[in-house]
């Protein structure tokens, strides 16, 4: 079978047209922060596929990191995220990212952001792997929804960005190997096209690939496959971290328990009430996400228990609520009071480490196409990502995105023209293909083989699968986003089977229990096969 170029058949002679100088693809923190860095003689649209709030950015809790005390040094920051990255940091971006953290998080306040005070002062925490206490918050827990409110109101009131939200997009669209914008559905509109001097990637990431995940339902990996769709290199995608502690009670949404719980002092014990950290590392809980996510799950084989617990019974009852408030409530409402019971966690995926490929100023390898944030690898975070370094991936990248779109624009005629771009595929309609049922069955099977623990029988078996799902799904045209976001999905998990598989090493996040040791022949990236090798 012949992988789909693009998801729809089209023809542009028949579709509405929209000509923009940048085109923005996401309205997370990645795609607000380019937007916003963007001149006002230029034209921004900004596409979005939920409401505008809708975003992996509005549900961080933690925080961002940047070196703002007098006790610390870019140089810790930049250690901290180098040893995190297990080898596979580039060494220039993390730099580059470090130092400029201290000023995006000034642009953060300047724009309204209310980051939590003490003394007068920012407050900082420390987070698992972090050497000193550098991460700004905001409402205690819930950084990402203050954040967002004030990118989101200041984005609002700049004339040359438009906003549209509901807008989904399928493919982007090239032609002699440039991006030239997208391919994008709007329920009131139907199919358009996009016409765009420069495209920004900003879709996030692709937590929906697994049962078990922190990401709202928008994570599915859109962006990634529509990028390998268009020729664009991705590479990485073995590299899936996983919150170590994400809320595990039935019937519960899978709600994150922020890293900064085990940073103010939080214990994990087993179900019978032993910590058993200390004995993995010398960090204890404060380990790195990898480190603690394999020792959860390692406890769990041992006891034969669902899940682990933290316990924070032994911190000052005052401190932890007003910490915390958020989780608090949320355990609240399931009858836990999270100054006394033990909260019952285990891990969950969380965060999408590998995708398109980038350089340090969010260049991709398809001329016309930049990405940025949790779409994109850029080399900041290697094989597995330091906590709260996120956030400040997206608005560097972002920043860096814009401004090389920007210079790029100013080198290309002002007028624009439609081509005449046609696209068509013999494709079954999508009548009596359970959608919901493959999706479920492709979440659990990413779950059971290739969750945090892989080896080559399980890889081979979720490859097997996939295909078979995935030539499937991809023989069948769908008209709306449950079967796109399917077939994206698909696409995503068979490019993370492969190349699980092909790394025959544990680093990083990306843990074989047949080839358990670091191997110096794999200190490198795996880069994804052109698309005439999906689904073989
Ligand atoms: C629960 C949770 C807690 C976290 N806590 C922290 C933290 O404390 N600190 C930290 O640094 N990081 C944290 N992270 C990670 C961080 O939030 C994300 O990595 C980061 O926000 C990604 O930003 P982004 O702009 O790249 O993508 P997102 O914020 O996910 O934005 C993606 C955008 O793309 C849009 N989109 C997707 N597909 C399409 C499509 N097909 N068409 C049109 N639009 C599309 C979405 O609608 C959305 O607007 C956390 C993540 C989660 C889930």
């Amino acid at each position: 079978m012949t992988p789909m170029r693009y998801l729809m058949p089209f023809d542009a002679r028949r579709l509405p047209h929209y000509f923009t100088d940048l085109l923005v693809i996401g309205a997370g923190i990645s795609g607000l922060r380019a937007a916003l860095e963007v001149p006002a003689e230029l034209e921004v649209l900004v596409v979005t596929k939920d409401h505008l709030r809708e975003s992996n950015s509005l549900y961080a809790q933690g925080g961002i990191a940047g070196v703002l005390s007098q006790e610390d040094r870019f140089e810790n920051h930049i250690e901290d995220t180098l040893r995190a990255g297990a080898g596979l940091c580039d060494r220039e971006v993390v730099e580059a990212v470090v130092r400029d953290a201290p000023d995006q998080i000034a642009k953060l306040i300047e724009w309204g952001t209310n980051f939590d005070q003490e003394d007068g002062q920012l407050a900082l925490t420390r987070e698992g792997g972090h050497s000193h206490r550098r991460i700004v918050h905001a409402l205690g827990d819930a950084t990402g929804f203050e954040v967002m409110r004030a990118v989101i109101a200041k984005a609002k009131t700049v004339p040359n960005i438009t906003l549209w939200d509901d807008t989904f997009t399928l493919d982007l669209l090239t032609d002699e190997g440039q991006c030239l914008g997208a391919l994008v559905h709007r329920p009131s509109v139907g199919l358009m096209l996009v016409w765009a001097k420069q495209t920004i990637l900003a879709s996030g990431g692709a937590g929906m690939v697994y049962r078990e995940t922190t990401n709202p339902p928008v994570a599915t990996g859109d962006g990634m496959a529509a990028a390998y769709r268009a020729g664009a290199t991705l590479r990485d995608m073995e590299f899936m971290q996983f919150h170590p502690t994400v809320l595990y009670v039935a019937g519960s949404s899978r709600y994150l328990i922020t890293e900064a719980v085990r940073g103010e002092g939080g214990y994990l014990v087993d179900c019978e009430g032993k910590r058993f950290m200390p004995e993995v590392d010398p960090r204890g809980e404060k380990a790195t996400r990898d480190i603690v996510s394999q020792a959860i799950i390692q406890t769990m084989e041992r006891t034969q228990h669902p899940n682990v617990y933290l316990d924070l019974s032994h911190l000052d009852p005052q401190f932890v609520l007003a910490r915390f408030p958020g989780i608090a409530r949320v355990c609240k409402s399931f009858g836990l009071d999270i100054t006394r019971d033990r909260i019952p966690v285990r891990p969950g995926a969380h965060y999408m480490i590998g995708g398109v490929k980038v350089d340090g100023n969010g260049r991709t390898s398809l001329p016309g196409l930049w990405a940025a944030g949790e779409v994109s690898s850029s080399g900041l975070h290697g094989a597995n990502r330091l906590a709260s370094n996120s956030l400040l991936e997206g608005l560097v990248i972002g920043t860096a995105c814009a401004r090389g779109a920007v210079a790029a624009i100013s080198q290309m005629p002002r007028q624009m023209r439609a081509l005449p771009l046609r696209y068509q595929v013999s494709t079954e309609p999508s009548n009596g293909l359970d959608l919901q049922d493959l999706t479920n069955s492709l979440r659990s099977l990413m779950v059971r083989k290739m969750g945090i623990v892989r080896n080559r029988r399980r890889l081979t078996d979720a490859r097997q699968s996939v295909n078979f799902w995935g030539r499937l799904a991809h023989g069948h045209t769908f008209k709306d986003r449950p079967g796109w976001e399917l077939q994206n999905l698909l696409t995503v998990a068979w490019l993370m089977v492969d190349a699980a598989n092909r790394r025959e090493e544990s680093r990083g996040v990306h843990y074989r229990d047949d080839f358990p040791q670091r191997d110096q022949r794999f200190a490198r990236h795996i880069e994804s096969p052109p698309l005439p090798e999906l689904w073989s």
